[in-house]
C-alpha cells in the first residue's frame, strides 16, 4: 500500500499535518472549497444513474411493441398504409408516455437517494461540523464514533478503545482494534495498517479521529471498487407478480385471440383481416401499463412517506409496510421528546428538586424538605461533577435564536444543565481536572466512566455515571453530606431508584473510584467494584404530544405497539401507560433479565401479553424479533446503534433513526426516520397501504376494460355482426385515453377510513375476491351495453362507420365513468370529492377532449375512419355509459347492507 517513499503509516501524526498542511483545529472552510476542486467529490460512484437514452431504448423492449411492429408489418404486405400509420404512431406516442412516466419515477426515486446521502463529522476552523460525506477532502480531520461508517482513508491520531469491522475491505470477520503509532514495516498488508481506518469500513466500538489522507478512487475501497460488483436496488416482490400476471393474461388472450380467428374466418370474413381483428384483442386485453404504472403509484408512496420525515432506502418496503402488524419502538426520543430535563436528584440521603425546564440553566435546585438541610451537601456538588465531567455532549448556545441547544446525547445534556444550576462551570473544573482515559457509553454496558488527573491531589479519579442498577453495584459505600464515606445500603437505594421512575422519570446514577496516580488507564474490569455512591439524577422527558394519537390510530388499525427501550422498567411502564400501549392490569412487562433466564419457546408463547421490554440489550431485541416473526407478524422495529443492526435486518422493516442513528444502523434499515418519531413510522404504514389499494385500483380499472372490450369483440363475432371496431380504434382507446388515466389513478389520495382497515394478509392474492367479482360485473357491463349501443345504430340503418363511431364513443366514456368507480373498493363515488386527485380530473378532462377531437376532427377522422356524431347520438351513449357507474353503486351499497361495517 501506500506509494513509493510516501508511505503515510510510517510516519509520525505531524509529519502528516505538515504535509498535509493541517492540524488539530482542521482545515479552514475556505481551504477545503479549495481542495474539493482539485481533488474532486469524496464518491466511489461511477457514471450518471440513469439517462434518457437507456429510458427509450428500454420503451421498444416491450412484447407489446413486438405484436405492433408485427402487426405494422402484416398491414404494410397488405398495403394497408393507413393501418400501418395507425399502429406506429401510436407505438411512437406510447413510447412518449412510456419515457415521461419512466422519467418521472427514475427522478423521483433519485431524489431520494440524495436525501439519503450519508453525513460525516469533521471539524472545520475548529469547529465540529456535519457535512455530506462526498465534500470530504485530504488534510480534513474526521470524528469516528461507535457505527460510524468511515467516510474516507484517515490515518488516526486520536483513539478511544476504537475497535473496526474491516470485513468489507479485507475479508476478516474479527474486529480491528485501532491505534495511533506508526506501522514500521513498508509492507504491511490493509488488514495491519491499525493505525489508520478505511473507508467503508464500520466503527464497533469506541472513538476516535483521523486526518484523511485519500478519498474517493484513490481510496483502498475506490481502488479495488471496480471489482465489487454494484449492488442493484431490488425490485419490489409485487412488481414481478403483477408481471407474471400480465404474462399469464398475455398467454390467455393470445388462445382467446386464436379462437376468434377461428370463429371469425369460419363466419366468412377474411384472414387479414381477422388477423389484426386478434392482434387488436391482444392489445385491448393485456394490461400493458401495469408495470410502470406499480412502479409510478410506489415512487408517489416513496415521495410522500419523505413529505412525513420517512426515508425509504429499499423500494419493496413500501409493499410490506402497509401490511405491517407490530411495531417495535424505542421509548427515548422516539415515542418521547427527547428534551430531558433533571427534576429531582438524591444525593447524600436527601432529596432536592430542580427547577426550570428545557436546557436552559436558568433554575435553583431546592432541598425537597428544608429542614433536612440546605443544599451545602458534598455528595450533592460530586453527584452533579460527575455528571457534568464524565459526559461527551455540550451544551450550546446560539446567539441567533438565544436559546440553549443541546449538542449530542440530550440524556448527558441534562446533566450539564443541572451541574450549570448548582453553579458548576466546565470550564472551571477542567483548570484542575483533565481527562486521561475514558470508557464509552454502550447500550450492553449502560454506563459511562471517565478518568481524570487532578493537579491538585496526588491520586486521579474516575467518574462514573450510568443505570442505577448497574452503578449501585458497582459501589461499597456512599458519600455523605459532610463529604465522608458510610456504608451503602443498597437495598434502600434500588427502593428510592424505584420511587423516583415511578413518576415516569429516567434516572442515572452518579458513582467515583479513586486510583493511584500513576493509573492512567481505565479497563471496565477495575471500575466494577469498590466505587462509591454519589447520588442519582431523574430527569423527566415529556412523551411527544402527536405520539398519543399515531398510538391509538395504529391500534384501531389492527397494529400492534410494543416498547423496546434499555431504560429502568418502571419509568418504562410508567410512560406505556401514559401512552396508553401497556394497560392496566392486561399488559406484563418483561426486562432484558427476565428474558435471559426464558427460552425462546417460553418467550414466543408470552408475546402477546407483554407490550413493554425494558433494560434489553439489542441481542434481546434481535430475539423479540425473531419470534414475533416466527408468530407470523409482519414486524417493523426501530434502532439506531451498530449492535442493533442484527434485528433491524431481521425485521421485515427496519427503521433507523435519522438524528440519533448510527451509519451502520442506517445501512443496514429499510426506513430512516428523519424526525426520530414514533408519530413518522406510523404515517410510513398508512402511506404503505394507499401505495397499494392505489395499485389495487389501476388494476381493477384495467382489466375491467380489458374485459369489457373482448366481450364485446367476441359477441359480435358470435351473432355475425361486423366487427365493432377496427384495430386503430382499439390501439387508440387502450393506449390513449386509458394511458392518461391509469397513472393518474397512481396519485389518489389516502382513501378516508384506510387507517381503521386491518392489515392486509401477506399471502393475501393481489386481486381480491371482491375485485374478481365487480371486474367481471364491469366487463359484462361494458360489453353488453357497448354491443347494444352499435346494434342500435346498425339496425336504424347508420352507415359502419358511423355505427364503429358510437361504439367506440360508447366504450370511452363508459371508461370515464368507470374511473370513478375505481377509485374507492367500497365507498359511493358520489361521496368522493372529485377534485382530491387533481390529476386524474384533468386526466379524464384530456381523454375527453382526445375523444371530441377523433371525432369531430378531420384529418384524425380520416386516419380513424370515425364520422361526427349528433346531439341525438350523444343522448344515448352518454346515458348508456352512465350505467356502469349505477349498477357499481348499486353493487357497493349491496355489499354495505349484506356485510356492514
Ligand atoms: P434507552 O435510550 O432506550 O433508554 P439505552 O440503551 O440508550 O436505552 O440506555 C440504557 C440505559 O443506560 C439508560 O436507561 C440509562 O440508565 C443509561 N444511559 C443512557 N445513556 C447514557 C450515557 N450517555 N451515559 C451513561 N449512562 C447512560
Ligand atoms: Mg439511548
Amino acid at each position: 500500500m501506500g506509494t513509493g517513499e510516501e508511505i503515510y503509516y510510517a510516519k509520525t501524526i505531524d509529519e502528516i499535518f505538515t504535509e498535509l498542511k493541517t492540524g488539530h483545529s482542521g482545515l479552514s472552510q475556505e481551504e477545503a472549497e479549495k481542495r474539493l476542486e482539485t481533488y474532486g467529490k469524496n464518491s466511489i460512484e461511477k457514471g450518471p444513474e440513469f439517462s434518457i437514452f437507456k429510458i427509450i431504448v428500454h420503451q421498444f423492449m416491450d412484447p407489446l411493441i413486438y405484436v405492433l411492429i408485427i402487426a405494422a408489418v402484416i398491414t404494410t404486405l397488405l398495403g394497408d398504409l393507413l393501418d400501418t400509420a395507425i399502429i406506429l404512431a401510436v407505438v411512437f406516442i406510447n413510447a412518449i408516455i412510456g419515457v415521461f412516466q419512466e422519467f418521472k419515477a427514475e427522478k423521483a426515486i433519485s431524489a431520494l437517494k440524495s436525501l439519503a446521502a450519508p453525513k460525516a463529522s469533521v471539524v472545520r476552523d475548529n469547529i465540529v461540523e456535519e457535512i455530506d460525506s462526498e465534500n470530504i477532502v485530504p488534510g480534513d480531520i474526521v470524528l469516528l464514533a461507535s457505527g460510524t461508517k468511515v467516510p474516507a482513508d484517515m490515518r488516526l491520531f486520536e483513539v478511544i478503545r476504537l475497535e473496526a469491522d474491516e470485513s468489507a475491505l479485507t475479508g476478516e470477520s474479527e474486529p480491528v482494534r485501532k491505534s495511533t503509532a506508526p506501522i514500521a514495516d513498508k509492507n504491511a498488508p490493509a488488514g495491519e495498517i491499525i493505525n489508520s481506518a478505511f473507508m467503508g469500513t464500520i466503527v464497533l466500538s469506541g472513538r476516535g479521529k483521523g486526518v484523511v489522507i485519500a478519498t474517493g478512487l484513490k481510496t483502498q475501497l475506490g481502488q479495488i471498487s471496480y471489482q465489487v460488483a454494484s449492488v442493484k436496488p431490488a425490485e419490489a416482490p409485487i412488481k414481478a407478480r403483477l408481471e407474471r400476471m400480465s404474462q399469464k393474461i398475455g398467454l390467455a388472450i393470445v388462445g382467446v385471440s386464436v379462437i376468434a380467428i377461428i370463429i371469425g374466418m369460419l363466419s366468412g370474413k377474411s384472414f387479414a383481416e381477422m388477423l389484426l381483428t386478434g392482434i387488436a384483442l391482444a392489445v385491448s386485453a393485456i394490461p400493458e401499463g401495469l408495470p410502470i404504472v406499480v412502479t409510478i403509484t410506489m415512487a408517489i408512496g416513496v415521495n410522500r412517506m419523505a413529505e412525513r420525515n420517512a426515508i425509504i432506502r429499499k423500494l419493496p418496503a413500501v409493499e410490506t409496510l402497509g401490511s405491517t402488524t407490530v411495531i417495535a419502538s424505542d421509548k427515548t426520543g422516539t415515542m418521547t421528546k427527547n428534551e430531558m430535563t433533571v427534576v429531582k436528584i438524591f444525593s447524600g440521603g436527601r432529596f432536592y428538586d430542580v427547577k426550570g425546564t428545557g436546557f436552559s440553566p436558568d433554575g435553583e435546585i431546592v432541598p425537597e424538605n428544608a429542614a433536612a438541610g440546605g443544599v451545602e451537601n458534598a455528595a450533592l456538588e460530586m453527584c452533579l461533577r460527575a455528571g457534568l465531567l464524565s459526559n461527551e455532549s455540550r451544551l450550546e448556545f446560539d446567539e441567533e435564536q438565544e436559546m440553549y441547544k443541546p449538542r449530542g446525547d440530550p440524556t448527558e445534556v441534562s446533566l450539564i444543565v443541572s451541574a450549570m444550576k448548582f453553579g458548576l462551570r466546565e470550564g472551571v473544573e477542567l483548570i484542575d481536572y483533565t481527562c486521561v482515559d475514558e470508557i464509552p457509553f454502550e447500550s450492553e454496558r449502560m454506563y459511562m466512566a471517565s478518568l481524570f488527573r487532578n493537579k491538585n491531589v496526588d491520586y486521579n479519579i474516575a467518574f462514573i455515571k450510568g443505570a442505577p442498577d448497574r452503578i449501585i453495584k458497582m459501589c461499597d459505600s456512599a458519600l455523605n453530606p459532610d463529604g465522608r464515606q458510610a456504608p451503602l445500603d443498597m437495598k434502600k437505594l434500588e427502593d428510592i431508584n424505584d420511587e423516583m421512575a415511578r413518576g415516569g422519570l429516567r434516572i442515572l446514577a452518579m458513582a467515583y473510584k479513586r486510583f493511584p496516580e500513576k493509573v492512567i488507564d481505565i479497563e471496565p474490569h477495575m471500575i466494577e467494584e469498590g466505587a462509591v455512591f454519589l447520588g442519582m439524577q431523574g430527569m423527566y422527558d415529556p412523551p411527544r404530544e402527536e405520539v398519543y394519537t399515531a398510538i391509538e390510530q395504529a391500534k384501531s388499525s389492527g397494529i400492534r405497539v410494543i416498547m423496546v427501550t434499555g431504560d429502568h422498567k418502571v419509568t418504562a411502564v410508567s410512560i406505556a401507560k401514559k401512552l396508553n400501549i401497556a394497560e392496566e392490569g392486561k399488559a406484563e412487562a418483561f426486562t432484558g433479565q427476565e428474558l435471559e433466564s426464558i427460552s425462546d419457546e417460553d418467550l414466543y408463547s408470552k408475546l402477546d401479553k407483554v407490550s413493554v421490554y425494558s433494560r434489553v440489550s439489542p441481542i434481546h431485541k434481535l430475539r423479540i424479533v425473531q419470534q414475533l416473526i416466527k408468530k407470523g407478524e409482519i414486524v417493523a422495529v426501530t434502532g439506531d446503534g451498530v449492535n442493533d443492526t442484527p434485528a433491524l435486518k431481521a425485521a421485515h422493516i427496519g427503521i433507523a433513526m435519522g438524528r440519533s442513528g448510527t451509519d451502520a444502523a442506517k445501512e443496514s434499515a429499510e426506513m430512516v426516520i428523519t424526525d426520530d418519531n414514533f408519530a413518522s413510522i406510523f404515517s410510513a404504514v398508512k402511506e404503505g397501504r394507499v401505495v397499494f389499494s392505489n395499485i389495487r385500483k389501476v388494476i381493477l380499472f384495467l382489466l375491467s376494460s380489458g374485459l369489457g372490450e373482448v366481450i364485446l369483440i367476441l359477441s359480435t363475432l358470435v351473432m355475425r355482426l361486423p366487427l365493432p371496431l377496427i384495430p386503430g380504434q382499439i390501439i387508440w382507446m387502450n393506449l390513449v385515453t386509458n394511458g392518461i388515466q391509469d397513472v393518474a389513478m397512481a396519485f389518489e389520495p389516502a382513501e378516508k377510513g384506510i387507517e381503521y382497515q386491518k392489515p392486509r394478509p401477506q399471502k393475501e392474492p393481489i386481486i381480491s375476491r371482491l375485485m374478481m367479482e365487480r371486474l367481471i360485473v364491469i366487463g359484462i357491463v361494458l360489453g353488453l351495453g357497448t354491443l347494444a349501443a352499435f346494434v342500435w345504430q346498425l339496425n336504424s340503418g347508420a352507415s359502419i362507420d358511423k355505427a364503429r363511431t358510437v361504439a367506440l364513443t360508447t366504450m370511452v366514456f363508459y371508461q370515464l365513468f368507470n374511473v370513478f368507480n375505481s377509485r374507492s373498493e367500497m365507498i359511493s363515488a358520489f361521496r368522493m370529492d372529485p377534485f382530491s386527485n387533481k390529476f386524474l380530473f384533468f386526466s379524464v378532462v384530456a381523454s375527453l377532449i382526445a375523444q371530441v377531437a377523433i371525432i369531430y376532427w378531420e384529418p384524425m377522422q380520416f386516419i380513424f375512419r370515425t364520422t361526427a356524431l349528433e346531439l341525438n347520438d350523444w343522448l344515448v351513449i352518454i346515458p348508456v355509459a352512465f350505467t356502469v357507474i349505477i349498477v357499481v353503486e348499486i353493487e357497493k351499497a349491496l355489499r354495505q347492507y349484506l356485510s356492514p361495517r
